[in-house]
C-alpha cells in the first residue's frame, strides 16, 4: 500500500500503550503464553494435561439434562449449592468452605484480587506454573520466584516471609513433584500471609492438603475438573479454605462466573469417583511405562506423581526434539526456565505414548 498524503486526523493508537489510557502494568507486561491448541484429530496431543479418556457417561447425561426444561433461561446457583453439597461430601470438608470458579485460573484471579494490592508481592517456586506471573503483573505487583532445591523441595528456612499472597503448585508443574504435608505446614506457618496451594493434580498423587485446613488458617486449596475429571472444555475449578475466608472471596468473584451447564457437569463428575478411579489406575500404569522408556532413551526423567512427566537432556538440546515431534503430529511442551529447559510430557492412553515413543526413537 502506498503512504497517504496527509497524516490522519486522528493519530491511531499506538502499541506502546502512551496515551491510550491502558495501566502501565498491562502495558508492561508480556501475558501469559497458553499451550498450542489444535484441532486437528489427527494431532497426539500431549502438551496440556487433559486426560486423554473422555468424562464420565454420568456428565454427559447431567448436561443433557440440563438442556431441558427452562434450566437455560434462568440464572444458576450463584454460588454452586449443588456443586458444593456433592464435594463436601467426596472431600469430607465444609460445604461453606467451597468457592466455585470459572476453571481454577478463574480461581486464582479471584485469589489474587482479594489478597495482593497495587504494588504489592506474591511469592512462588520456579520452575513452577507461569500463571501466577501474569496474575502478579496484572496486579502491578512484584513476583518473587524461589528456586526448588535439587530434589525439587521447599528452602528451609523459608526466606520470603510477609509476602500477600504466597503460591505453590503441589503436585508441582513442570515437575511433577510433590512437598510432604509437614513442609507445606513448615512454609504455611512460616510465610506469614495467605497461603495457597495449587492442587491441580492432587488427584493423580498419594497425598493432599485437604487435611490441613482444620489447622492452618491462612491456607487456601485449589482444584480443577480440568486434568483428572476430563473437563478442561468444560472451565471448572473450585477452592477449598475456611468458611470465613470464602465469604469475603465470594464479593471478589464475578456473581455467575459459573454457568448452568459446567456446575451440572461438575457435580457429576465428582459424583462419580468409581469412573476416575478407573482413570487414574490405567494414567499410572502408563506413567510408569512412560517414564521408563524415555529413561531408555536417554533421558533425565523425574518421577511423576500428576498426568505428565518432566525431562531433560545432558547431550543435547531439547527444543529440536519438539519441533521434530511436533512435524510428526505429537504435540509436547517444550519450556524454558533460568535453571534450564526441558519437555513437560503428557501421560496420553497407552497407544498414544506408544506412537510418541515410535517417533522418538526414530528421531534420536
Ligand atoms: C492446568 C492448571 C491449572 C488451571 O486449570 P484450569 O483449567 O484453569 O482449571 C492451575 N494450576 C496448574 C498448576 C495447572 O497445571
Amino acid at each position: 500500500m502506498s503512504r497517504p498524503d496527509r497524516p490522519p486526523a486522528v493519530a491511531p493508537p499506538t502499541p506502546s500503550g502512551a496515551g491510550d489510557g491502558l495501566r502501565p502494568a498491562v502495558v508492561a507486561m508480556a501475558g501469559y503464553a497458553p499451550g498450542e491448541q489444535f484441532n486437528d484429530p489427527d494431532i497426539v496431543k500431549l502438551n496440556t494435561n487433559e486426560c486423554p479418556y473422555p468424562p464420565s457417561p454420568r456428565v454427559i447425561a447431567a448436561v443433557r439434562e440440563a438442556l431441558t426444561g427452562d434450566k437455560l433461561r434462568k440464572y444458576p446457583q450463584p454460588l454452586g449449592d449443588g456443586f458444593r453439597k456433592a464435594a463436601a461430601k467426596v472431600l469430607n470438608v465444609d460445604p461453606d468452605g467451597i468457592l466455585i470458579g470459572n476453571g481454577s485460573d478463574d480461581i486464582l484471579t479471584i485469589l489474587t484480587r482479594a489478597f495482593v494490592p497495587d504494588g504489592g508481592r506474591v511469592v512462588t517456586m520456579t520452575p513452577g506454573y507461569v500463571l501466577y506471573k501474569s496474575l502478579a503483573e496484572i496486579q502491578g505487583a512484584t513476583l518473587t520466584q524461589l528456586p526448588f532445591d535439587g530434589d525439587w523441595q521447599l528452602p528451609d528456612p523459608w526466606p520470603a516471609a510477609g509476602a500477600h499472597l504466597t503460591i505453590i503448585a503441589n503436585p508441582n508443574s513442570p515437575s511433577g513433584t510433590v512437598v510432604q504435608n509437614a513442609e507445606v505446614t513448615r512454609v504455611a506457618q512460616a510465610c506469614g500471609g495467605p497461603f495457597v496451594l495449587d492442587e491441580a493434580y492432587a488427584d493423580f498423587a498419594e497425598s493432599n492438603g485437604l487435611g490441613l485446613l482444620a489447622t492452618l488458617p491462612n491456607l487456601v486449596v485449589t482444584r480443577t475438573m480440568s486434568k483428572y475429571y476430563a473437563l478442561a472444555g468444560v472451565r471448572f475449578g473450585f477452592a477449598v479454605a475456611h468458611p470465613r475466608l470464602v465469604r469475603e472471596l465470594v464479593k471478589v468473584k464475578d456473581s455467575y462466573n459459573c454457568d448452568v451447564l459446567s456446575l451440572a457437569a461438575a457435580t457429576a463428575a465428582i459424583e462419580d469417583q468409581g469412573y476416575y478411579a478407573d482413570v487414574r489406575s490405567r494414567i499410572v500404569a502408563v506413567r510408569g511405562r512412560l517414564t521408563v522408556a524415555l529413561s531408555e532413551l536417554g533421558f533425565r526423567v523425574t518421577p511423576s506423581h500428576a498426568n505428565f512427566v518432566w525431562c531433560v537432556r545432558r547431550d543435547r538440546p531439547v527444543k529440536p526434539i519438539y519441533e521434530a515431534l511436533k512435524a510428526r503430529k505429537v504435540l509436547v511442551r517444550y519450556m524454558v526456565y533460568p535453571s534450564g529447559e526441558g519437555l513437560r510430557i503428557t501421560v496420553g492412553t497407552g497407544p498414544e505414548v506408544e506412537q510418541l515413543l515410535a517417533e522418538l526413537r526414530r528421531i534420536l
